[in-house]
């Protein structure tokens, strides 16, 4: 649980436990049985799992049987990208992989490709993915080895920055391709509606939307054609993915995808105290770079923003003593903070780094009014002596 005292805005990185999961959690911990048995407390566990399945394919507008369960996004991200498909008994081979250079790691580490058969593909200075550049090398796929693979990020980690997910599709199917969406970031803060042409396997992850840690889906637009299973066992997720469900981290999962789900559009309210916090920070600090933040859409919930002068570590580091819970960049490798590979791929220079500050829909005006005077004070030390 996050401390009272202290003002926590680091959701990209984690979202805390919202009540209601911990609630289901704690009445799913109820249940001992195995929810592959087939006895009544195997029923009821199983019950739990098919409450989940239907809670988070609600989310993004699914079938409930398009929901494979895996351990998180990771396990998701390695899943999906494999050169090894299935439709019925028949293989389908993926014969190059295209990863978005702006990708989390999860992706950009190219799951089951080996390197030679991975090729990443360019955003532009605003983080946007270079569409032309993209359908430049898509067209230049050799079919005759392979179906190309396509990962993307829906929304960044880091900047907050939305793709055209809509426009990435059509230059997928124009060049006969299989695309893999990262929503780990979006679900839950902006509309996924999987019935629209989209992407053909989403990836999401319960605790960025305040389910626990431990548990994330890779979900399919149409389940005629699905990876080979990365983990192989007693076939649970239908042969997709064995291994025992786990029903309390799944009814967490599934509460917090109903909430988020219903909660939609409080997040408006969320864009008003980031907007009022960007701007504050701009009139403290002047010098101050934001990115991402000139784009056609952004998550409601970031700001991503670097200051000349001061490594990102030592603003994180004062902002942390003050009670307040920021990520120099991204914090998926934690206690590791280097150079932004987001800001990299966008060409931009960051010597200094980058803070990423990420709201919650908890977050009050008055943490946000704090937060202000906080930097503002953090600004003011920083400032060398006339
Ligand atoms: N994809 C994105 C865009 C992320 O931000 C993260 C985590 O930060 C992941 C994937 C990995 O998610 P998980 O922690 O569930 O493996």
């Amino acid at each position: 649980m996050v401390s009272k005292s202290r003002i926590y805005l680091d959701y990209n990185a984690s979202a805390p436990l919202l009540p209601k999961a911990r609630e289901a959690m704690l009445a799913a911990m109820e249940i001992d049985a195995n929810p592959s048995s087939v006895h009544a407390e195997g029923r009821a566990a199983r019950s739990i799992v098919k409450k989940a399945r239907r809670q988070v394919a609600a989310l993004v507008n699914t079938k409930d049987d398009h929901v494979v369960f895996t351990s998180g996004a990771t396990e998701a991200a390695v899943l999906a990208l494999t050169p090894h498909y299935s439709m019925g008994r028949a293989p389908v081979t993926m014969s190059r992989l295209y990863v978005c250079a702006a990708d989390h790691p999860c992706t950009l580490e190219g799951g089951q490709f080996p390197e030679a058969d991975r090729t990443l593909f360019p955003v532009k200075r605003d983080g946007l993915v270079d569409l032309d550049q993209l359908n430049a090398l898509l067209s230049q796929h050799d079919h005759s080895a392979g179906l190309p693979l396509i990962v993307c990020h829906y929304a960044n980690n880091e900047t907050g920055v939305i793709q055209p997910v809509e426009e990435i599709s059509r230059i997928v199917k124009a060049n006969r391709g299989v695309f893999v969406l990262d929503a780990v970031q979006a679900a839950g803060r902006i509309k996924i509606d999987m019935a629209k042409p989209m992407a053909d396997y989403l990836i999401v992850s319960s605790h960025k939307i305040g389910g626990p840690k431990g548990a994330g889906a890779l979900i399919a637009h149409a389940d005629l054609m699905m990876p080979m299973p990365l983990i192989r066992g007693g076939g649970q997720e239908r042969g997709h993915r064995s291994g025992t469900e786990s029903p309390v981290n799944l009814a967490g999962f599934g509460a917090a995808a109903s909430i988020m789900a219903d909660a939609l559009a409080d997040w408006d309210a969320v864009a008003a105290r980031r907007d009022r916090l960007e701007a504050a920070i701009a009139v403290i600090a002047p010098h101050a770079i934001f990115y991402g933040r000139n784009t056609p859409e952004r998550l409601p919930n970031t700001l991503f923003f670097g200051l000349p002068g001061m490594k990102a570590e030592t603003l994180q580091i004062a902002f942390d003593l003050a009670g307040v819970s920021v990520s120099p960049g991204s914090a998926c490798s934690s206690g590791k903070v280097g150079q932004s590979h987001v800001l990299n791929a966008m060409g931009v220079p960051s010597n200094d780094g980058a803070i990423r500050i990420s709201l919650g829909l908890h977050n009050t005006d008055d943490e946000i009014a704090k937060v202000i005077d906080i930097f503002g004070e953090i600004a003011a030390r920083a400032k060398p002596a006339a």
